[in-house]
């Protein structure tokens, strides 16, 4: 269990407030100018040797991912921030953006100058449009505060910070389906190579970054990477916001050290699943993209990259979907194969049409009304997605799928029997 003195999130819950004043008191923008005068190579390095994974899914190590920035540009670079927070079941970013706004700020300050980039853009859902006047409040702040622009919080570097809204679309999550939208254009992902950091935002070079990995950067630097690296597993470490919900008797968001246990995660401090432990189905451990694991697995699994991936599911956003037997498990897979099918952006073959096709047969597995066979047809289908287009949606439409012929193929064959006899009975 994570102790308090080691939580990044003091303001996780809005008690206090969101403004620049009392976000010094907990002590941010302390010393940031001294940072960022020990120059972008030690910042790259300090964040490496923290041991920080991307936490916007996918766990990159962040300090390598900063590496990648050419040491010297003719012209911009650019910082972008995902704030994009659409996964389905997740809502820890949006905490950050309301209560904790200046944690984001001050981290876009020092990403930025540990990159070399001459301004940052935070590309903010549509749909947060309360977070959005936060932020902005935010950021004007910071700016008559002398925190950002000339001269940003007196450390000699110049950094302008944009807040964009998006419209409302979950590809533009995606970081190369985010530079398109910020740009103006239809929110469809770049095929890579090249990758953002050397062709990325106007054609510059670019790094897209979740807005917890950037929330948490100012801590760790302060608090040194030995700190952040004790926390946690090996190669998992540090704190990470949890987003659990569904059937819990306290769904909430809360910092926890990476690598607890599911089950203490639950009942600690979600109050248990509802009608307790044994009453569990499955959970959907990291946002509904990734495959579901049976509550045999969830007995005693532990939350981070690696012990997740071991299992044939993963950590994502950390956003815990958690189900009880009262769950349509079937159907409650169908309907994110519908929201799959919707967020096809539609420029490659396999999820275009493949996510319709999941859609459909999931629709009709939900009632029985499927051949036994079609069951293989279906895991087929996803394994012609998965790794077949050109951004991970189409992994994210199929996973969840696999996930659940992995896991429940007797539940999909009971109600194909049931349906089949039915329909003998009534045809007699
Ligand atoms: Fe668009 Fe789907 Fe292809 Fe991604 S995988 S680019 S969402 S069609």
């Amino acid at each position: 269990m994570l102790n308090d003195k080691d939580r990044i999130f003091t303001n996780l819950y809005g008690d206090h407030g969101p403004d620049l004043d009392a976000a010094k008191a907990r002590g941010d923008w302390d010393g940031t100018a001294a940072l960022i005068q020990k120059g972008r190579g030690w910042l790259v390095d300090q964040m490496k040797a923290s041991g920080l994974r991307g936490r916007g899914g996918a766990g990159f190590p962040t300090g390598l991912k900063w590496s990648f920035m050419p040491k010297e540009a003719n012209g911009p670079v650019y910082l972008v921030v995902n704030a994009d927070e659409s996964e389905p079941g997740t809502c820890k970013d949006r905490e950050i953006m309301r209560h904790e706004p200046q944690k984001l700020i001050e981290g876009c300050l020092i990403a930025g100058a540990a990159m070399g980039c001459t301004a940052g853009y935070i590309y903010i859902r549509g749909e947060y449009v309360r977070e959005a006047e936060i932020l902005q409040r935010a950021i004007d702040e910071a700016y008559a505060a002398g925190l950002l622009g000339t001269d940003a919080a007196g450390s000699g570097y110049d950094y302008d910070l944009y807040l964009h809204r998006g419209a409302g679309a979950y590809i533009c999550g995606e970081e190369t389906g985010l530079i398109e939208s910020l740009e103006g254009k239809k929110g469809q992902p770049r095929l890579k190579p090249p990758f953002p950091a050397m062709v990325g935002l106007y054609g510059r070079p670019s790094t897209v970054n979740n807005v917890e990995t950037i929330a948490v950067a100012p801590t760790i630097l302060r608090r040194g990477p030995e700190w952040f690296a004790g926390i946690g597993p090996d190669k998992n470490s540090g704190t990470k916001l949890f987003c659990v919900s569904g059937h819990v008797n306290k769904p909430c968001n809360v910092e926890e050290a990476m690598g607890i246990p599911l089950r203490e995660l639950i009942d600690r401090h979600c109050g248990g699943v509802r009608g307790g432990w044994d009453n569990l189905l499955a959970v959907i451990p990291g946002g509904s993209s990734v495959p579901l694991m049976p509550k045999s697995v969830c007995d005693d699994i532990n939350m981070d990259f690696d012990s997740l991936r071991a299992v044939g599911s993963g950590l994502g956003t950390a956003a815990v979907i958690v189900m009880d037997k009262s769950t349509d498990i079937v159907k409650a897979i169908a309907r994110l194969s519908k929201f799959y099918m919707h967020e096809s952006c539609g420029q490659c073959t396999p999820c275009r049409e493949g996510t319709g096709w999941l859609w459909r047969m999931m629709t009709r597995m939900a009632e029985g009304r499927a051949r036994l066979d079609e069951i293989d047809l279906l895991w087929d289908v996803t394994k012609e997605i998965e790794g077949h287009t050109i951004c991970a949606l189409g992994d994210a439409a199929a996973w969840p799928v696999q996930g659940l012929i992995r896991h429940f193929r007797p539940e999909i064959e009971r109600r194909i029997h049931e349906y089949t006899a039915a329909r003998q009975v009534a045809a007699e």
